[in-house]
């Protein structure tokens, strides 16, 4: 007879110091373009956090339609406009305290 396992709870074993131990592990769900109040898991310090703007999927997706519709329609001078404009770009967010990475939101796949 195996030994009966299926019963027992199964325990995190990192569990943060700070009041909401449950924000970490759903924080890169709410990650955002925005600055996140998250805690940190480097140093625990709970704060916003500061971001910084990559190219990503979705500049590069909206370059190419940029590019097609520039062809045939617009005049190709908009093509600097997703690598420009914040709002096509992928969101790394970092502490404010330690400045380690916290997460990165993208607007295409998934977010880490
Ligand atoms: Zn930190």
């Amino acid at each position: 007879m195996p030994p009966e396992r299926s019963k027992s709870v199964p325990i995190p074993i990192h569990r943060s110091a700070s009041h909401t131990p449950s924000m970490m592990v759903n924080a890169k769900k709410y990650l955002s373009d925005h600055p996140q109040l998250l805690d940190c898991p480097r140093c625990k310090a709970h704060g916003e956090t500061e971001l910084r703007f990559v190219n990503g999927t979705f500049t590069y997706v909206a370059f190419f339609v940029l590019l097609i519709a520039g062809i045939l329609i617009l005049p190709l001078f908009f093509l600097w406009v997703p690598f420009c404009i914040e709002t096509f770009k992928d969101v790394e967010h970092y502490c404010s305290n330690c400045k380690s990475w916290v997460g990165t939101f993208r607007r295409m796949g998934k977010s880490t």
